[in-house]
């Protein structure tokens, strides 16, 4: 029988992006203090779904906003890494960031009570030795490379890789990869931001970006017997009005479309389950 899953998830950054690209003065601080607003709209709307969802919050962020992550906990909702800082780790030092995997770890049980079995790199950039680390600290899962669209896959260590000739893959791990992607996520549609690097429009019409994901989850019920879609929205972009209207249209469209709605977590013991580690193809 089919089964598509989606996983509507939400990286909780605050202000934190927006800290670690340099941008500190009053105005770009208020732009992520907008969560603080956005994530009771969130948990409201997604109560009134009856659907249970995966924050992943850096550690600065719940020091920042304890309250406001008090209220994601008590709603039931997972909470899963994403950093210490929102600096990436392919920009970390090696030993910075495993302290900060720590550090971000210790944060998130005196949250939950719990150790998070899911990390999500900021802004999605993975240093090599980001995978090797997850597994020694006994991570389930990753979400933060693109290798797919729809399935989950075992993540890879010691790849190789070349400019000028094949690259070397290394063997898979039991780490298990839940992939994302930028079309998937909300930031880079909506956001306008301007740096020294450039600059990324945003402010994209809801609409638009609302047909391009449902089609993405109609086009996985087509395609496959059995997936997952993971969709990425940060609570001070999606938290405006237009786009709070754009994602419970989503979620309709998603439920018609006869959508199973998971956690991260619930997704990536589904997968275990479906295809354990090591078994034959
Ligand atoms: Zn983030």
């Amino acid at each position: 029988m089919a089964r598509h899953i989606a996983c509507i998830t939400f990286d909780f950054d605050a202000m934190s992006g927006l800290v670690a690209r340099g941008l500190t003065s009053a105005t770009p601080v208020s732009r992520g203090e907008f969560c603080a607003v956005a994530v009771p709209r969130v948990l409201a709307l997604m109560e009134r779904y009856g659907i249970k969802t995966s924050f992943f919050i850096p550690g600065v962020v719940i020091d920042t906003y304890p309250q406001v992550c008090e209220q994601i906990v008590a709603a039931g909702h997972e909470v899963g890494h994403h950093g210490w800082t929102h600096v990436p780790p392919a920009s970390l030092k090696p030993e910075q960031e495993e302290a900060d995997l720590v550090r971000g770890t210790e944060r998130i049980v005196q949250l939950t009570g719990k150790k998070p079995v899911g990390y999500r790199s900021p802004s999605w950039d993975l240093s090599p030795i980001t995978v090797p680390l997850l597994l020694k600290y006994g991570f389930l899962y990753e979400s933060s490379m693109m290798g797919h669209d729809h399935s989950p896959y075992r993540a890879r260590t010691g790849d190789i890789i070349h400019q000028d000739r094949a690259m070397e893959f290394g063997p898979a791990s039991p780490l298990i990869e839940l992939p994302i992607s930028w079309s998937l996520d909300d930031f880079p549609h909506f956001e306008y931001l301007r740096l020294p690097t450039g600059v990324t429009p945003g402010n994209m019409n809801a609409s638009g970006v609302l047909e391009n994901w449902v089609d993405d989850f109609e086009y996985m019920t087509r395609t496959e017997a059995w997936g997952i879609l993971t969709y990425t929205c940060h609570p001070y972009v999606i938290g405006r009005g237009h786009r709070m209207l754009m994602l419970e249209r989503l979620l309709d469209a998603l439920a018609e479309r006869d959508a199973v709605f998971l956690t991260l977590e619930e997704a990536a013991r589904e997968y275990d389950g479906r295809e354990p580690f090591g078994a034959a193809p």
